[in-house]
């Protein structure tokens, strides 16, 4: 089986799972886009979950946590005085990030709303501001920025989508199913899914399932329950190509990739081969 292909290209010691998730009440606040980010982040949880079954007995690995959402102001005192750093806020576009006054810091001109701290100029989450950005989610861990410093204990953890991103997604109703990947089996319709929020340049077959579930399953590796993943090639760190290339395991597309792969397997019989083709198997 190629099974074991991947088990190369990520051995992972990953928690996946926050106790309590919280869509953000004002950048979600659309019904349509509430409920879809809702359904994403079941989908990507439960395929989460396939890998922890499987990798369970070869690694320091839990089970996904039981997690409940929260219906709840998050900007309301209520909720900052009772959240904790295993709480996990979504956010659908980055207006929390606001433009900070008299910085006493010349690389310091932004400041995030939600987690209530200084953002360097050089922080990913602000090119989820920018239109033309080609990122379609950042994750704002519970990391510090300075060796010997701890984390708050009262500040979540926060998923941001590209607002034009997940407004896209919902839009075109892209959802990880059977359909999906029946279009993904015509290699004439590779270039018509996705060319808008490409995030690579040479797409394999495979990279045209990369529906938000993947994306979210990406984004949850990096949170500090997820195992503090990066995006170990920089630019080069997404899609199959990369992650063929890069078999690290501590590169977030390569795990993301995984439990795709293995949900691909266990549920709907398809390998993958190492140019990213989808085979059915019986
Ligand atoms: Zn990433």
């Amino acid at each position: 089986m190629m099974l074991k292909f991947y088990l190369c290209l990520a051995f992972v010691q990953v928690v996946f799972g926050a106790n309590r998730y919280v869509i953000d009440s004002v950048s979600c606040k659309d019904d349509a886009v509430n409920a879809a980010v809702r359904l994403y982040m079941d989908n990507a949880i439960s395929k989460a979950g396939l890998v922890a079954k499987i990798l369970a007995p070869k690694a320091h690995f839990e089970p996904i946590g039981k997690y409940v959402y929260v219906d709840i102001d998050n900007r309301s005192d209520a909720w900052k005085q009772t959240r904790d750093k295993s709480d996990l806020e979504i956010h659908c576009n980055g207006d929390y990030i606001t433009p900070l006054q008299d910085s006493p810091e010349p690389n310091i001109n932004w400041r995030d709303e939600i987690q209530g701290l200084p953002v360097l100029d050089d922080d990913s989450i602000l090119n989820i501001k920018d239109e033309k950005t080609i990122l379609v989610a950042v994750t704002s861990p519970a990391r510090t920025w300075k060796e010997g410093e701890t984390w708050p204990d009262n500040i979540p953890e926060v998923i941001t989508f590209n607002p034009w991103y997940i407004k896209h997604a919902v839009e075109k109703k892209s959802i990880f199913n059977s359909d999906r990947i029946k279009k993904a089996l015509q290699p004439s319709l590779l270039k018509a899914i996705k060319i808008k929020f490409q995030r690579y340049t040479h797409a394999a077959n495979v990279d045209t399932l990369d529906t938000p579930e993947l994306t979210l399953i990406h984004e949850l590796t990096h949170t500090a329950l997820g195992g503090l993943s990066r995006d170990t090639g920089g630019s080069k760190s997404y899609g199959w190509y990369n992650c063929v290339r890069l078999k690290d395991v501590d590169n977030a597309d390569n795990l993301a990739y995984f439990a795709l792969v293995v949900d691909l397997i266990q549920n709907y019989k398809y390998e993958v081969d190492d140019k990213g083709n989808l085979q059915s198997f019986t």
